[in-house]
């Protein structure tokens, strides 16, 4: 299913300055001359889910203030290879079960995989809207409407396609004694973050579904972010670079 293909809207409508919202752009911290951020471990409880009872352990990034979680099921610090997630927070996929996106689904299918294989680690990061933040992804989702893509979105917006960063995961994973992961991501850039940070990582195939609202969003990411989408649906577009 196709949306007809309008001019975005002008810039200037969405102008940040007018409500008062900052569009500033994000560190990207795994860049090699950046230092490495520092963490500490703050809290941790047990929190039982529908497919698990996982210990949660609660980190703040020392540099930013920013919070992240890890959920963790089994012993992770033998050293064998840890079924992993590095999930980007999205509200409104995780938590309004929106279907602009794949995001829900992404994080139940790891937590549901983590239950059945009874070890692994989802890392939790705060980094909104593949790092533009939560308003600046509703100023993106808005500017979709009018026709562009969520990668054309963010170049309207000022940003870059990808601002997320998983410096952060080190330190976190070193936490637990976590040195290699089998990890589920259908992102390149997410193994070739790993790989920079000295993170062993393999890719596990993590499955998405398509729906009529996120079969452009899908197919964007595979065709400009070179994400390797399994197709598991009905709607995906057949001519846009999914794969499995
Ligand atoms: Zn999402």
């Amino acid at each position: 299913m196709r949306r007809s293909r309008q001019p975005a809207t002008p810039h200037s409508f969405l102008n940040a300055e007018r409500i008062h919202i900052p569009m500033q752009r994000a560190e990207t911290a795994d860049t090699p001359h950046s230092l490495p951020p520092q963490i500490e471990h703050v809290a941790s409880c047990s929190l039982p889910t529908a497919w698990a009872s996982f210990q949660l352990h609660a980190f703040v990034e020392k540099n930013t203030g920013k919070e992240h979680l890890a959920m963790v099921l089994g012993d992770v610090g033998s050293g064998e290879p840890v079924l992993a997630r590095l999930h980007s927070e999205c509200l409104t996929g995780d938590a309004l079960f929106s279907q602009r996106c794949d995001c829900g689904e992404q994080l139940e299918n790891a937590m549901r995989r983590i239950a059945e294989e009874g070890r692994g680690v989802l890392l939790y990061l705060r980094q909104e809207g593949r790092g533009i933040g939560l308003i600046n992804k509703i100023r993106a989702y808005q500017l979709q409407e009018s026709g562009v893509d969520t990668v054309e979105a963010n170049h309207h917006l000022g940003f870059a396609d990808d601002l997320r960063n998983y410096a952060v995961c080190k330190p976190m994973l070193a936490h637990f004694g976590i040195r290699s992961l089998k990890l589920m991501t259908n992102n390149p850039r997410k193994l070739d973050s790993m790989k920079r940070l000295d993170i062993q990582a393999e890719r596990v195939e993590h499955v998405v579904t398509s729906n009529p609202f996120n079969a452009e969003y899908l197919a964007a990411k595979a065709s400009k972010l070179g994400h390797l989408l399994t197709s598991a649906n009905p709607h995906a577009p057949a001519d846009d670079g999914v794969n499995s």
